[in-house]
């Protein structure tokens, strides 16, 4: 039988003058992160661990907890691993451990709102897991909006002896307020599903509106470069871990925009390997300001693709 096509590998992309970008997987347990092993990705941008536990009616014990961590830890060793802590009170996770009938349940004790001694349970768990497989490893909250809510968090994961805590960016205060949230924790990454979705007040699993809800929109975009910016005045990553990073063209724009590394799912990743690594940064820098400039998502696509064509 012939042999499987050789897998390209996505470690270590480069734009085509050299510059580095962090190719990263979205995953949520060991098979995914398998998947990232495969394609020999930079490591996991985002484990959402909510997913593991979507079918239980209470929360694991920290023991099973710290197993399945360190089972997703053990598929990649070597590489990064961002683990999201609990995103509750969504759509797709677990039942809600707050009061349930909320109206907008968007707009209400979810993500890192929803913390209550839950929290440091999964905290520790981290902690064992990555003791167990001897790496450092990253964590990050859901739903932040404050500064201070960053620096709660961060407080929380140093007692387990975390020492790297970020946040995800996807409510539009937190992009507007990136400089004071960075002051108060060691990385952030964009989460553009829901940071679209709250900028542009349209419900990201409503069909009826998504045209307006797109990553593409000038608005989403410019929030993006609030946020890159921050990172580069502090000295501190910049992640994007929503699928708009899947979107090769998008994710050059990303790139241009000072974004420094990309999360999604295992199977985009050769093709946006291949897009940036075709391009100069020089290029993507020309394809954000050409896609910022434009009035809407179609335009900004346009602008960008434009850009991409004529740059020398
Ligand atoms: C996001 O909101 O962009 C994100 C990556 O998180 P999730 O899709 O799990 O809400
Ligand atoms: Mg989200």
């Amino acid at each position: 039988a012939a042999a499987p096509a050789a897998q390209r590998s996505v470690g270590g992309t480069r734009t085509a003058d050299g510059y580095p970008v962090e190719l990263l997987g979205n995953v949520g347990d060991a098979a995914g992160a398998a998947e990232v092993a495969a394609c020999e990705a930079d490591g996991i941008g985002l484990f959402r661990t909510e997913l593991a536990f979507r079918t239980r009616t209470r929360q694991p014990s920290i023991e099973v907890q710290a197993r399945l961590y360190s089972s997703v830890l053990a598929e990649v060793p070597e590489r990064k691993v961002i683990l999201r802590t609990l995103d509750t009170g969504t759509d797709t996770t677990m039942p809600p451990s707050h009061g349930l009938g909320e109206r907008n349940p968007a707009l209400g004790v979810r993500g890192y709102r929803a913390t209550t001694n839950l929290l440091e349970d999964q905290l520790r768990a981290i902690a064992i897991a990555a003791r167990v497989q001897d790496v450092d490893p990253w964590v990050m909250a859901p739903m932040i909006s404050t500064p201070a809510e960053a620096r709660g968090f961060r407080m929380i994961a140093r007692r387990y002896g975390i020492s790297r805590a970020g946040v995800m960016i996807e409510v539009p205060a937190a992009a507007v307020m990136a400089d004071a949230i960075l002051a108060e924790c060691d990385f952030v990454s964009i989460g553009t599903n829901d940071l679209t979705q709250y900028t542009m007040a349209a419900d990201r699993e409503l069909g009826a509106v998504a045209e307006l809800n797109d990553p593409w929109q000038p608005a989403v975009l410019r929030l993006v470069r609030t946020v890159a910016v921050a990172g580069t005045a502090h000295g501190k990553p910049v992640g994007v871990c929503g699928e708009a990073a899947a979107d090769p063209l998008l994710a050059c724009v990303l790139v241009g925009l000072g974004v420094t590394s990309l999360s999604m799912s295992p199977r985009a990743l050769p093709a946006v390997a291949e897009a940036i690594g075709e391009s100069d940064h020089g290029q993507c820098q020309a394809m954000a300001v050409a896609a910022l400039g434009a009035s809407s998502a179609n335009a900004a696509r346009a602008a960008a693709r434009h850009a991409l064509a004529t740059a020398d």
